[in-house]
């Protein structure tokens, strides 16, 4: 819990400025855009300093992706539309559906790590075991348990098939939910779009030597901050 003066400090941050956002909007689209354009001309260099441009794209994409978050929770711009407008062109950045990420997100902050609340499929990250639970367990579900909990499968291989395979179906979302399933399809066809005037303008490997490593490490960085973000040394 926060105390009083740390209350009144971060009560400043309470309204949105939308002069603030659009300036990071800007500045953050800007800069990534200044560096996808940089690799694409370093592919005719070397692949290793396209590769290592990639570090620098990464860090944006993840920023992309938490002016997103913000959009989420309607707090970047004043307006709902402004964030509604924002969040879409970041999710062709992030390949993260907008409308379907803020709900699956409202739903995570309503119900993280909640015990209570456990057995309904929220996200990959919040499903836990109490150590009273893990120990009751037989040795063939412990294995089970561990095996899907490794750090490696969780931070190292998951955060790419979360980015680039699972958000591109709604395959955990109700068909009530159309305004968020038509977020995924809108997005994929976006990105078929935009991916197929990249392989038309460059070649297939550049495209993929620019976007790939990039979008993976993105991934990494950014479930892993979301993970260390939600586990302190109370948590058990
Ligand atoms: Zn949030």
């Amino acid at each position: 819990m926060l105390n009083k003066p740390q209350l009144a400090r971060i009560r400043a941050y309470q309204t949105p400025s939308d002069a603030m956002a659009a300036w990071q909007v800007f500045s953050t689209f800007g800069l990534y855009l200044f560096t996808i354009t940089a690799m694409y001309a370093a592919t005719d260099i070397s692949v290793w300093l396209t590769l290592a441009l990639s570090i620098p794209a990464a860090g944006l994409i993840v920023r992309i992706f938490m002016l997103q978050h913000d959009c989420g929770h309607n707090a970047l711009f004043r307006s709902a539309r402004f964030n509604w407008f924002a969040g879409g062109a970041c999710s062709l950045v992030t390949l993260t559906p907008f409308a379907y990420w803020r709900r699956l997100h409202a739903r995570h902050h309503g119900m993280w790590n909640n015990l209570d609340k456990r057995g309904i499929p929220a996200d990959f990250y919040s499903d836990c075991l109490t150590l009273a639970e893990y120990r009751a367990l037989g040795p063939a579900r412990r294995w089970l348990y561990r095996t899907t909990h490794h750090p490696l499968l969780i931070h190292m291989v998951l955060p790419s098939v979360i980015f680039m395979v699972l958000y591109r179906l709604p395959f955990d979302t109700p068909r009530s939910c159309r305004r968020e399933h038509l977020s995924v399809y809108l997005l994929n066809f976006s990105l078929v779009a935009v991916f197929t005037t990249l392989v038309l303008a460059f070649e297939l490997s550049d495209v993929l030597l620019v976007h790939l490593p990039s979008i993976a490490l993105a991934a990494t960085i950014g479930i892993w901050l979301f993970s260390v973000q939600h586990r302190f040394e109370e948590a058990q």
